[in-house]
């Protein structure tokens, strides 16, 4: 948890809609400094949606978004950003037609030089430096994905928001990049991860909370307890 027990990112009964049909029904969610929260559910259950409020790109229709304790409900997605909110989106974000390079070039708006950032970049993730000149669209997809996070961490965030990190990747390849989430939330950063299917996340996560048709349908320690459950929230025939 963040300072004094309190977490640092909290969703407290946040409700969102899309032209007026609510998709979040309330839903409570607390993530502490060097914690990994894993955030399930099945397709379309309204986990992409819960990440976008927490980062401030999707406006929430009820309930509260804390930052530190502090209510940043309404608040801009660049306010939020500069607040040290990183959110990396599914699909990566990556520029596939520019070079590794350039594609953390773009980064030096945070104030960080170029070398900084590929100093940092490349010692986190030595393959992005011997693939520093290809496109990045030409990258694995796990390259891929560790060149997304490369980026986002340039903003040295404290709340770190990854949506479906997963998608397309060997789960081989999918260990390992959760491997390095593990790491980053070691160094104390507070980690939100979206995931439909569960198991490469929990091995790492702390606390999992499971959504279904927009709300919190368990959420606890990523025991057996959950797997148990999981099938049943993922067929609908959980209460
Ligand atoms: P998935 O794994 O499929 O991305 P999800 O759990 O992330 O699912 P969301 O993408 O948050 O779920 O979607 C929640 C609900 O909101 C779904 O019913 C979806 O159809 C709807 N929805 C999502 N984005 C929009 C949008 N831009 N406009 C209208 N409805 C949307």
């Amino acid at each position: 948890m963040g300072v004094a027990g309190r977490p640092l990112l909290e969703l407290s009964g946040v409700r969102a809609a899309y032209d007026g049909i609510t998709v979040l029904h309330g839903v409570d969610l607390a993530v502490g400094a060097g914690q990994v929260v894993a955030l399930l559910g099945p397709n379309g259950a309204g986990k992409t949606t819960a990440l976008k409020a927490a980062a401030g790109v999707h406006p929430i229709s009820g309930g509260r978004l804390l930052l530190g304790g502090r209510d940043v409900s309404g608040v801009r997605a660049g306010e939020l950003a500069r607040a040290g909110v990183c959110l990396v989106p599914e699909g990566r974000g990556v520029f596939p037609n520019l070079s590794v390079r350039d594609n953390l070039w773009m980064m030096t708006f945070t104030g960080r030089t170029r070398e900084e950032i590929e100093d940092a970049a490349y010692t986190r993730f030595p393959v992005l430096g011997s693939r520093r000149a290809q496109h990045a669209g030409t990258l694995s997809g796990g390259e891929q994905q560790m060149l997304a996070l490369a980026r986002g961490l340039t903003t040295d965030p404290a709340v770190l928001l990854l949506d479906e990190l997963s998608m397309g990747l060997a789960p081989l390849v999918v260990a390992d990049l959760y491997e390095r989430v593990a790491d980053i939330a070691r160094e104390g950063v507070a980690v939100l991860v979206v995931e439909q299917f569960a198991a490469a996340v929990l091995k790492i996560a702390d606390h999992a909370a499971v959504l279904a048709r927009g709300r919190i349908a368990w959420q606890g320690h990523p025991g057996s307890s959950l797997h148990a459950g999981l099938s049943s929230y993922y067929l609908g025939s959980a209460p």
